[in-house]
């Protein structure tokens, strides 16, 4: 089967250029049957994207295993806010207050911890979810305050350009905000992000798609 094929050399090649970066194995849009072949592989990462195809996919499974990290990556909605940190494990798009007071109230609720990404919009693109760098500071404080155990940053660079420059600048940032984790680098720029410092990569189509 080419996705594990693709799965194994891609595992190994981030291994080789670092042993502390994570691979996420994006699975939005693919079959559990697909999935359950990484899990008995080993494999622990997994991001999606949607609630409604996570719960579809994801939720008797883990009714009976709790081996599997899971990762949200999608965007945030306010009434999903109790269904996601039940499903999930990791969330990488937090980047607002709202959303963050909630999941607080959440966790006190289900004494559930979660582990944050906050997501920056390092390129201000207009449609691009994430927090403007400048509020970034505040924003910290205020996950903070409310207990939210926040890990590192995460971006989306533009699609178009070199995103090197963007990916240390994610660096600088969670170095001074004396956060140790970063999540950057999908299909197309994992290596660059592996290379400036990612200690989670997130991929896809690499993985899944056949050609
Ligand atoms: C879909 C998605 C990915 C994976 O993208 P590929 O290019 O398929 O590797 C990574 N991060 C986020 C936030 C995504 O939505």
């Amino acid at each position: 089967m080419k996705f594990l094929q693709n799965f194994k050399l891609i595992k190994d090649e981030i291994n080789n250029y670092s042993k502390k970066t994570n691979l996420i194995v994006v699975t939005k849009n693919q079959d559990f049957s697909k999935i359950n072949y990484l899990i008995n592989d080993g494999h622990k990462d997994f991001g999606e994207n949607r609630m409604q195809e996570t719960r579809q996919k994801w939720e008797v499974f883990l009714k009976n295993n709790s081996k599997v990290n899971l990762h949200f990556i999608g965007k945030l909605q306010s009434n999903k806010i109790k269904e996601i940190g039940n499903l999930f494990n990791f969330i990488h798009s937090l980047d607002n207050i709202k959303n963050a007071e909630l999941l607080a109230a959440e966790e006190i609720r289900s004494l559930k911890k979660i582990k944050y990404f906050i997501q920056v919009n390092l390129a201000k693109e207009p449609q691009k979810s994430g927090i403007k760098e400048e509020d970034l500071g505040n924003f910290i404080y205020l996950c903070k305050k409310n207990n939210l155990n926040i890990i590192g940053l995460m971006c989306i660079p533009p699609l178009m350009g070199d995103p090197t420059l963007l990916f240390k600048r994610l660096k600088n940032l969670a170095e001074h905000y004396s956060l140790s984790e970063l999540s950057m680098g999908m299909s197309n720029d994992y290596v660059k992000a592996i290379q400036n410092g990612a200690t989670y990569v997130r991929v896809g189509s690499a993985i899944f798609n056949e050609n």
